[in-house]
């Protein structure tokens, strides 16, 4: 049985997000999403509701859990038993990250394997932060999000707008 986690900010969970999931999904027996919970941004929404906006998003996918996690990532990966780290790349601008990180995990706990996904087509663009943005800037989010979370992101926006 192969267990991955999925590690992330996740604030919020876009379709990006979710085509690695569907993908990932397929490949491992399970995927545990593993919600940062002091991603070090200053977070849009607390962990609470990072967390509850991505289990709605995947409540019809049998082999994904969705859980938090706070300090090392390998020790996360220790903590659920999962033997595989997946991540998601995007861009060019994503790699330097990616090889640091991979490589300290690997030295913090050489048995757990990072693996990449490429982003999907329709999704190489797709960063939470650009999503935040759009939606801070008055936007139409809709087709990057799922509903729900577009529906969040809005009433967030409002409420800190002040309107
Ligand atoms: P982090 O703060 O760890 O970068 P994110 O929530 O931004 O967390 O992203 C979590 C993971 O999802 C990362 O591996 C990132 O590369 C990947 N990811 C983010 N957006 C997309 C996307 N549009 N398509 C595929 N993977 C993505």
């Amino acid at each position: 049985m192969t267990k991955a986690i999925y590690p992330g900010s996740f604030d919020p969970v876009t379709l990006g997000h979710l085509d690695l999931v569907q993908r990932g999904a397929k490949i491992f027996d399970e995927l545990i999403v593993c919600v940062a919970s002091n991603p070090g941004k200053n977070p849009m929404f607390s962990l609470e509701e990072r967390l509850e906006l991505f289990r709605k998003a995947v409540h019809a996918l049998p082999a994904v859990r969705v859980e938090s996690f706070d300090g090392l990532l390998v020790d996360a990966a220790k903590q659920f038993d999962a033997a595989v780290v997946l991540r998601g790349l995007r861009a060019v601008s994503d790699f330097d990250y990616e090889f640091q990180m991979a490589h300290m995990n690997h030295q913090l706990r050489p048995g757990i394997e990072t693996m990449f996904m490429m982003t999907g087509d329709d999704y190489f663009y797709l960063s939470s932060g650009l999503v935040k943005e759009v939606a801070t800037l008055g936007g139409d989010i809709q087709p990057f999000v799922p509903e729900h979370v577009a529906v969040s992101l809005n009433k967030r926006v409002k409420e800190r707008s002040g309107k």
